[in-house]
């Protein structure tokens, strides 16, 4: 089972690829936090990395393909992925198609989230992340209960550099020029879902398990 999970930023692909993830015995591959955690460990792709991020821009395709199938090289991918925030053009999408067929796997189901731009802005502008395990809270809707820590291991919670009011809109441009589109690749495949974000985290996280299920 390989699941791609498309829709523009902070709209809440991160959050259900865990739970997903986590009920189904997938590996959860998010290209944001790979290229977060190039830019932590200081190596010459996350300093590339960067300055793309902080502007809001997308990476270079070659560099996230890279990453991407490097990843899946790793053995815990074998039973399947969750690809959250991956591919993000059309690009991506023909070079996960061909990653995935050198390993005789191929995408067997799309998730696209979608919801107003006004839910969007709100979302991110109040999502915390953990510094150290990158669990992602919300101030309102998902508060750690342990208050500026991480529930599951202590971290401080930040705001990530690239959830600044400024940079969000420019991500959401980004989106809407560049991956908006990849809906379009899939959308014929027959294993693809619009999928209403609009409605709490629980409720679409059993919408999503129902649909997984009827397609396996
Ligand atoms: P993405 O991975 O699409 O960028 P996230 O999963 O990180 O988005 O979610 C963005 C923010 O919105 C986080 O702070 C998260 O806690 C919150 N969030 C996610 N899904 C929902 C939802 N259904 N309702 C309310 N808040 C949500
Ligand atoms: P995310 O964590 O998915 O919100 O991604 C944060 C940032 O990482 C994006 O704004 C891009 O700069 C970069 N990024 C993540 N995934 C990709 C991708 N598939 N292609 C290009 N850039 C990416």
């Amino acid at each position: 089972m390989n699941l791609v999970f498309l829709g523009p930023p902070g709209v809440g692909k991160g959050t259900q690829a865990v739970q997903v993830a986590r009920a189904l015995g997938l590996a959860h591959v998010a290209t944001g936090d790979i290229l977060r955690a190039a830019i932590r460990a200081g190596t010459k792709t996350g300093l590339e990395a960067k300055t793309h991020m902080d502007a809001g821009k997308l990476v270079p395709d070659d560099v996230v393909n890279r990453l991407v199938r490097e990843r899946l090289a790793e053995k815990d991918t074998e039973n399947g992925v969750v690809f959250d925030g991956y591919p993000r053009t059309r690009a991506q999408a023909r070079a996960l198609d061909l990653a995935l067929a050198a390993a005789e796997r191929k995408v067997t189901g799309v998730f696209d989230f979608q919801a107003s731009d006004e839910i969007v802005v709100n979302r991110i502008s109040g999502r915390r992340t953990c510094g150290k395990c990158q669990s992602a809270y919300h101030v309102s809707f998902a508060p750690s209960k342990k208050g500026e820590q991480c529930e599951k291991c202590g971290g401080a919670l930040v705001q990530r550099s690239d959830d600044l009011p400024e940079t969000v809109l420019q991500r959401l441009e980004v989106y809407r020029k560049d991956t908006a589109g990849v809906s379009d690749y899939y959308r014929k495949s027959g294993n693809y879902a619009a999928i209403d974000a609009n409605r709490p985290i629980d409720v679409i996280a059993a919408d999503l398990l129902t649909r997984i299920k009827k397609q396996s």
